[in-house]
């Protein structure tokens, strides 16, 4: 066994690093003890220490069967004793191409069929954003440059598809730095637009993750689809978080068996193993790009690291691993047992609301009158930091507190999770009001 200084790590750590969405100032304090993630196996991690706890975030929201599983390590394994990387610019690799082919399988009857590949869930977005833009501008209808995004979206933190966001504290900062975009919030607003300079509407199909885990209401995806048709507007569907099994089913659309122009996939595409971002589209995408070279049609977009083969592997074994784990069968006693343990918190003292879409929870904390916490207090934060001393980790959205366990996570795994946060709960809004 490995042991490691973990003083000397932090202190390095608070000295060279600067974390994600993270207040560096507390961070760096001298009282605040990161935990420092040194190894995992299926859907637990281990600190520094040896300390485990169960990853109740998925590793914000990326691994789907575990970590350090037998099957996708040799997977990445096998790879790389051919090659780690090589560039997709004027090449390709068969990793690629096999993957490519099972994701345009995986979405049968969806009229998917070409697969563009980039690094993450923000550039899976950017992609969409300029494939529409440049579509129109190129099939004779350049007037279409808007976009339509929901209130409470979240698309990525990339200037472009944080133009899409919708969440204030993120994204407002940078308004005049983005491209202007509709925001609505519900399908009657989306009628009263005029579709005619539209290019694009792009919606989180079914649950809406960074806002909070908020599920929309009754199906919207046929009527936005049905809109889109009529005024010929592209419709990008975000399932960067959904997509993978999360909401019961491989997509979040299939509930509804609505059909996108564009799929854009990123966190547990590889199985939370290695970054990787996937936007798929339809052939009258793709062909509206098709022509002579110097009618400059071509796509002119892409990233070193696209088509990465070590992430590919990834990919396709978890693919693979859908097919010979049954994971999706096997998660629907899973789904229901979370749903009866979600139950037992609706009349907890400071929760104030309990949402699910499939294996996905959110459990919002406020006051007992029903009211919200003022947010300066973190109340999520500090319930967070009690669930990991009973050996839960997860990160809250302000004040919901996200459980989102991989989906290898076993009906006992659940229990010590629910039980974890019960009790965090309680501590962490012991003297609230
Ligand atoms: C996380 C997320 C993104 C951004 O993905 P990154 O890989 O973090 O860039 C985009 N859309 C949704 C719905 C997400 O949850």
């Amino acid at each position: 066994m490995i042991t490691y200084n973990t003083g000397k790590i932090v202190a390095a750590d608070k000295k060279y690093v600067w974390h994600p969405f993270t207040q560096m100032r507390d961070w760096a304090d001298p009282d605040h003890e990161p935990v420092v993630l040194a190894a995992g196996k299926g859907a637990w991690l281990e600190d520094s220490y040896g300390r485990r706890y169960l990853d109740g975030n998925s590793s914000i929201w990326t691994n789907i069967h575990g970590h350090n599983h037998p099957r996708m390590n040799q997977a990445i394994r096998d790879q790389l004793d051919r090659v780690a990387h090589t560039s997709f610019l004027g090449f390709t690799n068969p990793l690629a191409v096999e993957l490519a082919e099972h994701l345009v399988a995986s979405v049968p009857q969806s009229g998917l069929s070409k697969v563009f590949f980039s690094d993450d869930g923000s550039t899976a977005i950017e992609v969409a954003i300029k494939m529409c833009v440049q579509y129109f501008q190129q099939n004779g209808k350049s007037e279409k440059v808007g976009f339509v995004a929901f209130e409470n979206a979240y698309h990525g933190d990339t200037l472009g598809a944080s133009s899409l966001g919708g969440i204030s504290i993120f994204h407002d900062r940078f308004r005049s730095h983005q491209f202007p975009v509709t925001r609505i919030s519900d399908l009657e607003q989306l009628k009263a637009l005029d579709g005619r300079r539209t290019a694009g509407v792009v919606i989180e199909p079914l649950i809406q993750g960074a806002a909070g885990m908020r599920v929309w209401p009754g199906t919207i995806l046929g009527e936005l689809r049905s809109w889109c048709d009529q005024n010929d507007v592209l419709l990008i569907f975000d399932e960067v978080m959904t997509g993978f099994g999360r909401t019961g089913k491989m997509f979040a659309f299939e509930h509804e068996a609505a059909k996108p122009d564009f799929l854009a996939l990123a966190k547990g595409l590889s199985g939370g193993y290695l970054p990787l971002g996937a936007t798929l589209t339809t052939d009258r995408v793709y062909q509206g790009f098709l022509g002579r070279y110097d009618e400059l049609r071509t796509f002119f977009y892409g990233h070193s690291y696209a088509g990465n083969a070590l992430a590919c592997a990834a990919a396709l074994m978890n693919l693979q691993l859908f097919e010979s784990e049954r994971t999706l069968e096997r998660l629907g006693p899973k789904i229901g047992r979370l749903s009866s343990q979600l139950a037992g918190f609706k009349n907890l003292a400071n929760v104030r609301a309990v949402r699910q879409s499939g294996f996905i929870a959110g459990i919002e904390l406020g006051k007992n009158d029903g009211t919200a916490f003022d947010w300066r207090e973190q109340v999520g934060a500090k319930v967070c930091l009690r669930a990991r001393e009973h050996g839960l980790l997860t990160r809250p959205i302000l004040d919901v507190i996200v459980l989102m366990l991989p989906l290898c996570a076993t009906e006992d795994e659940i229990d010590l999770a629910i039980e974890a946060t019960k009790l965090a709960i309680a501590e962490g809004c012991r003297d609230l009001p």
